[in-house]
């Protein structure tokens, strides 16, 4: 399949050169967001998925944070997926995920924009909906808990609309 600008773009940018089959996600983007690395995963599997990777691929996701996790959460849909973290099984760990003192938003950085005072995510997969870290953070665990066994999402929700996935906000990809 012929890659569209936009794939193209999401691809270049997270592409390591020389080595075509290595993807990096958000290393030197900003703002680096939980929310802004989840839709820059969220674009990265729609473009992979746009190359018309085969569904024997497999596909290796390293770092289980919420990059990792949303991009395998999201992949699992398509392909086989691996994920590694160095810190083994603990999934989603952000130091001081634990605490009720800090307030995730969403949307923190596009405030004043239009639309940027609502409360939740927005997202096809791995949704939240502000507030403390203590309670988004095992909100999202247990979504990936449930995607990984695919008990609640389906294969058929990959389906061939784009439309699902959120178009990233980084200054290459809008
Ligand atoms: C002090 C601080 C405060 C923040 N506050 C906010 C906030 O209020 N709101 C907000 O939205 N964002 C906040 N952020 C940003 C947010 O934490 C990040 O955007 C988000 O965690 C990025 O997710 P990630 O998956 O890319 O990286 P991480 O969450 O860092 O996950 C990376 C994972 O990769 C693993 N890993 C690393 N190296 C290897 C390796 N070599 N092999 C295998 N595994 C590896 C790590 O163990 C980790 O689990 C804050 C960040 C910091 C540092």
């Amino acid at each position: 399949m012929t890659e569209t600008p936009e794939v193209e773009a999401v691809l270049k940018r997270m592409r390591v050169p020389s080595h075509d089959r290595l993807l990096v996600l958000g290393c030197f983007e900003r703002p680096a967001t939980l929310y802004m690395h989840q839709v820059r995963a969220l674009n990265l599997i729609y473009a992979l998925r746009e190359t018309s990777l085969p569904p024997e691929t497999t596909l290796a996701v390293v770092g289980a944070g919420g990059a990792g996790v949303t991009a395998a959460a999201a992949a699992i849909l398509g392909w086989r997926v691996s994920i590694f973290d160095r810190l083994g099984g603990n999934v989603l760990a952000f130091a001081g995920a634990d605490t009720s003192k800090r307030w995730l938003h969403p949307h923190i950085y596009e405030w004043p924009e239009d639309g940027k005072d609502r409360s939740d995510a927005g997202l096809c997969i791995m949704d939240w909906r502000e507030g403390p870290a203590s309670d988004v953070i095992p909100g999202l665990r247990r979504q990936w808990a449930r995607a990984r066994d695919r008990y609640s999402i389906e294969r058929s929700r990959f389906g061939p609309s784009s439309s699902m996935f959120t178009k990233c906000h980084c200054r290459v990809c809008s």
